[in-house]
């Protein structure tokens, strides 16, 4: 097998299902003791998280491109980012290390065009919903994308960095997550991206109609048929 680098720690309340995802998934494909090569280069995210919200993205892409060339001359022969936001600079790190990148829109997007979908919401942080990075990625694959309003942004914002990265799971807070997306099906989504790597921590197939498309279990499905497919 192929051996990936994964940048995560961003929380590692999502790294910690990616390990465990990517590895099911090994072993259900070959089987026996099989388990993936990896290297985990995880973060402190309490200055990364710092640096989002002050909108240092130049300090902030510098550490991806060090992590990055930290995995690459540790012998990874890919990368993965183990969180939507930080895509934001997923060329960055491509052009930095020259090694293939396992894109989360990517891995969503197919996924979601294989069920015959198009139109979808999409619940993340907010920088991952108001910013053009995530969304432009998606809308190149033949989705259009609806954003919950607001208000409602502002609070699925909060919930991931003061509850979902934390560890905190609030009945009140689903409840909220829920009520954006019945807003969001009545605007005619067809389904919903969890396109926060946490937001599948909060939010269940049995809390809503509409498919869920999470991206954690998407992209881990992806960095392991990578590393299988070698
Ligand atoms: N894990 C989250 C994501 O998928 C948010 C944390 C971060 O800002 O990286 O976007």
């Amino acid at each position: 097998m192929r051996r990936i680098g994964i940048i995560g720690g961003m929380s590692w309340e999502s790294t910690q299902l990616y390990y465990r995802l990517i590895n099911e998934r090994v072993r259900s494909v070959k089987g026996g003791l099989s388990s993936a090569p990896l290297l985990i280069h995880s973060v402190d995210f309490a200055p990364v998280a710092a640096m989002q919200s002050a909108s240092d993205w130049a300090g902030l892409t510098a550490m991806m491109v060090s992590a990055g060339r930290d995995l690459r001359a540790a012998g990874a022969q890919a990368l993965a980012i183990a969180t939507n936001t930080m895509h934001k600079m997923a060329g960055e790190v491509i052009a930095a290390t020259d090694l293939p990148l396992i894109h989360i829109a990517d891995a969503t997007a197919t996924a979601i065009r294989a069920d015959g979908l198009s139109r979808v919401a999409l619940l993340a942080t907010r920088f991952t919903m108001e910013q053009d990075f995530y969304r432009d990625r998606l809308t190149a694959a033949g989705l259009s994308v609806l954003l919950p309003e607001a208000e409602e942004r502002a609070e699925i914002h909060r919930v991931i960095y003061e509850e979902l990265c934390r560890g905190v799971v609030r009945d009140d807070s689903r409840a909220a997550y829920i009520r954006a997306i019945a807003a969001l099906r009545e605007r005619g989504a067809q389904a919903v991206i969890l396109g926060c790597t946490e937001i599948t921590l909060l939010v269940r197939p049995q809390d809503t109609d509409l498919p869920l498309f999470d991206t954690t279990t998407l992209h881990a499905a992806a960095i392991a048929d990578w590393a299988m497919a070698g």
